[in-house]
């Protein structure tokens, strides 16, 4: 029954592209520099199923920087090697409420006994779970993400280094956070190697179809449907669906649960993947973002395609 057929997949694609493409709300984030010169016209939609099958619309192979949407495939890398128990405690997984860059959660983390980081999809727990990826050395950490990473898409994924100098210039408040942290003692290691390697992280580029793959895998239960590579246990990959459930659109993710009911995540570079469990997962690409930093067009798209195709995952039929 939860088939989705090749007709069903594209009229739902093909529509969601025509009737969102006109909208011109929201605005490339500028905070990155690089990010603000993207073409903020470009739309792709990509959805992938869990036996492989591709569909497509519009800009669907422009690349673009993954940032946050990086966040949950480095804790699925970090959920195979330290195990959940360790991510709960040291990381977090409640929402905080607040911006992904916010200072103020951290202080009121740690003002109630709560783990300082929050959850492993804000800035700062993302940069934690870098620091928890077990290796020798900076390097070797960040080869293990991105390994990780170009499983979870299937191939070799590239690094925008425009973007990574860019950000790598203007991270101040990044900075900040992960010596907060460490101030704390909720960081292991060098807190600056930490947040280079997840800038180096949030970097990397992807298409709309490199995200749908990397999400269909974790629709899959962990094993990439495209190349039959197991990249995480299936636990892991319903770890990282909750955790997305619950803070995958910023601080609008109650918002969004409550909307589409599905996993999703986003990020500032404008790509948003969502996951239907046992099915499928879409992916999306368009710069423009709202306030809390989710792609305008993206949100619009996902939501009219999971509505077409039954994909709430709260549906009882
Ligand atoms: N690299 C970005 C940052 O740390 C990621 C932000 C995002 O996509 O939410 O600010």
């Amino acid at each position: 029954d939860a088939e989705v057929s090749a007709a069903e997949a594209k009229d739902a694609l093909q529509r969601a592209h025509s009737r969102f493409k006109g909208v011109k709300e929201g605005k490339n984030a500028d905070y990155i520099p690089s990010l603000a010169k993207v073409d903020p016209g470009l739309f792709g939609i990509v959805l992938v199923t869990v036996d492989g099958r591709v569909y497509s619309v519009g800009d669907s192979e422009s690349p673009f920087a993954i940032e946050s949407v990086s966040k949950p495939f480095t804790l699925a890398r970090v959920l195979q090697d330290v195990g959940a128990a360790k991510v709960e405690k040291k990381i977090g997984t409640n929402a905080t409420g607040e911006p992904f860059n916010s200072i103020t959660a951290i202080e009121q983390n740690k003002e109630a006994n709560r783990p300082p980081a929050g959850n492993p999809l804000v800035n700062a727990g993302a940069i934690t779970a870098v620091s928890m990826v077990p290796a020798k050395s900076a390097d070797e950490r960040w080869t293990r993400i991105h390994d990780t990473l170009n499983d979870f898409a299937g191939r070799e994924l590239p690094v925008n280094e425009e973007v990574y100098r860019s950000e790598s210039a203007t991270n101040t408040r990044n900075r900040a956070i992960s010596w907060l942290l460490k101030s704390y003692d909720a960081l292991p290691g060098d807190p600056m190697e930490a947040l280079d390697v997840y800038t180096r992280q949030c970097s990397v580029n992807v298409t709309a179809k490199d995200l749908a793959i990397m999400g269909a895998t974790l629709a899959n239960g962990g094993m990439n449907p495209v190349t039959g590579k197991r990249v995480v246990d299936s636990d892991n990959a319903q770890k990282v669906l909750s955790q997305m459930l619950t803070t995958g659109l910023y601080e609008n993710s109650g918002d969004w649960s409550f909307t589409a009911g599905l996993p999703a995540k986003s990020g500032v570079g404008g790509g948003i993947v969502a996951v239907v469990p046992g099915r499928f997962a879409v992916a999306t690409f368009s710069p423009p973002l709202d306030k809390a930093g989710n792609s305008v067009r993206g949100q619009k798209a996902v939501e009219s395609i999971i509505t077409e195709l039954g994909g709430d995952i709260f549906s009882s039929g």
